[in-house]
């Protein structure tokens, strides 16, 4: 376990939110090793949550990587410049980054991540996603989900090919339609949200959202906000409860 609680001021001109964050990830209650990691970056208002992939130690070398990857591109880039483009080049760096490790030792063959990173500036959020780690607002008592997951059966739903209820069952549910390190460009998908005093970003790994459903979620955040700690420990919990098959990771920002 390894957890982390802060309350970040944000003295910005205009509209603005103060924030209570915390992270926490967990091995779950089925696996020996955790390939999730996540980073809280208060000084660049940064959050990320990174999910890996791959055999042997590659899922581990490979979320870590795309953490401490962003938060250095994202740290090092202008303030001025858009910051959409910065976090497309920050996941762009990850990804190549972890191409270049793979290829230098056989071990990591294959290794890759997801990634969700959330920047906040004043109230404005801009969510940038690769893969199945999700983000969710939860705002009053109505969860809504941020990002839509880079899975196959989510990519032919999207266009079609499949109906929700099939997906339910597909053999290839889980599979991932994009990931950062495994091929040659990873594409992400951006949200932008401008936040509301006591809304909730909840940044997480499939380990919690395949064991605890949306209602559980809403419910928790409802029931405890805005004191983070509470729910990243509850959710987590919850999740071991329910069976915790995988890794299990959550960040959790309250607006004030
Ligand atoms: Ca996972």
């Amino acid at each position: 376990m390894n957890k982390y609680s802060i309350y970040v001021r944000m003295n910005k001109k205009g509209a603005s939110v103060d924030i209570r964050a915390s992270g926490n990830t967990h091995t779950g209650m089925n696996r020996n090793n955790n390939e999730d990691a996540y980073g809280i970056f208060p000084e660049l208002s940064l959050y990320i949550v990174a999910d890996g992939l791959g055999g042997h130690a590659g899922g581990e070398v490979a979320s870590r990587m795309a953490v401490d990857i962003i938060r250095t591109e994202i740290g090092g880039a202008s303030v001025t410049s858009d910051k959409e483009e910065i976090i497309k080049q920050a996941i762009q760096a990850a990804n190549s980054g972890i191409r270049h490790k793979a290829e230098g030792d056989s071990m990591l063959h294959g290794m890759g991540t997801t990634v969700v990173v959330v920047t906040i500036n004043a109230d404005k959020a801009v969510v940038a996603h690769v893969g199945d780690s999700r983000a969710y607002l939860i705002r009053s008592d109505i969860i809504t989900q941020i990002t839509m997951d880079h899975t196959v059966v989510e990519e032919y739903i999207r266009i079609g090919l499949m109906t929700p209820r099939d997906a339910l069952y597909h053999p290839s549910r889980r599979t991932l339609s994009r990931a950062v390190g495994t091929e040659d460009a990873a594409y992400a998908d951006f949200e932008n949200i401008r936040l509301e005093s006591g809304d909730v970003l909840l940044l997480c790994t499939d380990g919690l959202t395949n064991m605890v459903s949306d209602k559980e979620i809403q419910q928790t955040v409802s029931e405890l906000r805005p004191d983070a700690k509470s729910i990243t420990g509850r959710l987590i919990e919850l999740a071991n409860n329910s069976g915790g098959i995988d890794n299990i990771t959550v960040i959790t920002l309250c607006m004030l």
